[in-house]
């Protein structure tokens, strides 16, 4: 089938290489000339762990190919895809489609033949209705239809995401759209791959519910590790004890410095503004929201401690600024409120990220970047590690603490044995594991 892709972004780009591995002819579409233009010259925008190899064997395959101009691959498509960004709108947290429209207007005016327009964008209840009806306006003669299908996908594991997903969600309200984007997945079939098929508006509401639900799952585990520091509990014993019930499930219960990333943050929030606006306000997940925000502050009241209750003028080293490993993307990563509560507080800040400190210097002021996680320790007042990527979970203590001006180090991913890092002489904090564990 012929694909066109509008937004070549984490999803987009991932999207599309991956309808071009199971043999469809896909073009990926981005207004952004820059990056149309690396990937043009075989330059991947973004880190993804195996995008590089995929999308390189795609475009030798002749199946895979970028552009900025959206009439042309729009109109030789059969389906076409909305993967643009649908952030926080500014001011009052809806999710901002405006680049959602501006595309459907794009994709309106270069139809031809019947074709399918697929929202893969996360997008509010409602707004594939507004999609149609803009195309409807725009071009009354036109033959398509408007189909959901949210993406669940997460960056650092994407494309085992997309191409073994736990389900495959298309809200559609025809059959002809439902069966064309069915058959676009055709080949995940093989993996047995649930396919769900629903209305537009569950299929939308799905994938807020579900990113809601996972939010909450983490903030549970977060209040509980708090109730563990004051009670001397450990946090990871009682996430293993609840999370071997079947009914609850392991995944995600991860005590930490709370959730950030692309996702969650503005999905919570405009999951909780929809709700409000029709008057069903998801009370749980507006909790959820507030306590994940004073949380990345609390995290910084952390480390304060650690020094003793202050850090004016010390040098404290981060380790990790990406919301999680294996991304380089920074967008609402917990670092950024981190690092600035520290700064608020007189400290500086000096910090290594194994692949997210691009993206970091256009976000964060007045940060030190380092070029390893030694040098980073060089002489600090406390290490503090935030994003638990590999190359931070096997570091030698006593390099560190050489390293290191005063052994403190709070590790907010609870990587290393409290009891080996007070051995090598550390003065370490965690997140819900008693002191003297
Ligand atoms: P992104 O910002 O990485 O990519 C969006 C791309 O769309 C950008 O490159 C931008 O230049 C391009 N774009 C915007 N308007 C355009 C237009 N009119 N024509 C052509 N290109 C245009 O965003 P993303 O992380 O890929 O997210 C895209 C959507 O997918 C969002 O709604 C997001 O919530 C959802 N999503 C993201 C993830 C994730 O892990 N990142 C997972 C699931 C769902």
């Amino acid at each position: 089938m012929r694909v066109a892709m509008v937004g070549s972004g984490y999803v987009g780009l991932v999207s599309g290489a991956c309808f071009a591995d199971f043999g469809h002819e896909v073009v990926c579409i981005d207004r952004d000339a820059g990056k149309v233009a690396a990937l043009k010259a075989g330059r991947i925008p973004i880190f993804e762990p195996g995008l590089d190899d995929l999308v390189a064997t795609n475009v030798r395959a002749g199946r895979l190919s970028f552009t900025t101009e959206l009439a042309a691959a729009v109109h030789d498509a059969q389906a076409v895809f909305i993967a643009v960004g649908t952030p926080s709108r500014r001011g009052d947290g809806f999710a901002d489609l405006s680049f959602v429209y501006a595309a459907a207007r794009e994709i309106a005016a270069a139809i031809d033949g019947f074709t399918v327009v697929v929202t893969k964008s996360t997008v509010p209840v409602g707004t594939g209705d507004e999609v149609e009806r803009i195309i409807r306006e725009l071009r009354p003669d036109a033959e398509f239809s408007v189909v959901s299908n949210p993406e669940f996908l997460r960056e650092g594991a994407a494309i085992q995401d997309f191409k073994r997903p736990d389900r495959i969600v298309i809200g559609a309200n025809d059959e002809h759209g439902a069966r064309v984007v069915s058959d676009l997945y055709r080949p995940l079939y093989l993996n047995q791959a649930p396919i769900m098929v629903t209305g537009r508006r569950t299929a939308e509401l799905t994938k807020y519910a579900a990113n809601a639900f996972l939010a909450t799952k983490i903030t549970f585990i977060n209040e509980i590790a708090d109730l563990c520091e004051q009670v001397g509990a450990n946090v990871q014993e009682v996430a293993r004890g609840i999370g071997l019930d079947n009914r609850i499930g392991t995944k995600f219960l991860h005590a930490g410095p709370g959730y950030g990333g692309s996702c969650f943050p503005k999905d919570t929030l405009a999951l909780m503004k929809t709700a409000q606006d029709h008057g069903a306000p998801v009370r749980l997940v507006e909790t959820v929201v507030s306590v994940n925000d004073q949380r990345k502050r609390a995290m910084a009241r952390k480390v304060i401690a650690a020094c003793d209750g202050s850090v004016r003028g010390k040098l404290i080293a981060v380790l990790g600024l990406t919301f999680k490993p294996n991304t380089d993307d920074m967008r609402d990563a917990p670092s950024c409120a981190i690092i600035s509560a520290l700064q608020d507080a007189g400290a500086r800040i000096r910090a290594y990220d194994p692949e997210g400190m691009e993206q970091a210097r256009a976000v964060l002021t007045d940060v030190e970047y380092a070029t390893d996680a030694y040098s980073c320790a060089e002489g600090a007042d406390a290490l503090v590690l935030v994003t638990e990527w590999d190359a931070f979970r096997a570091l030698d203590p006593a390099r560190l603490r050489k390293a290191l001006a005063a052994p403190v180090l709070v590790d907010l991913r609870n990587v290393y044995v409290p009891e080996e890092m007070r051995r090598h002489g550390f003065h370490y904090t965690s997140v819900g594991r008693p002191q003297g564990a």
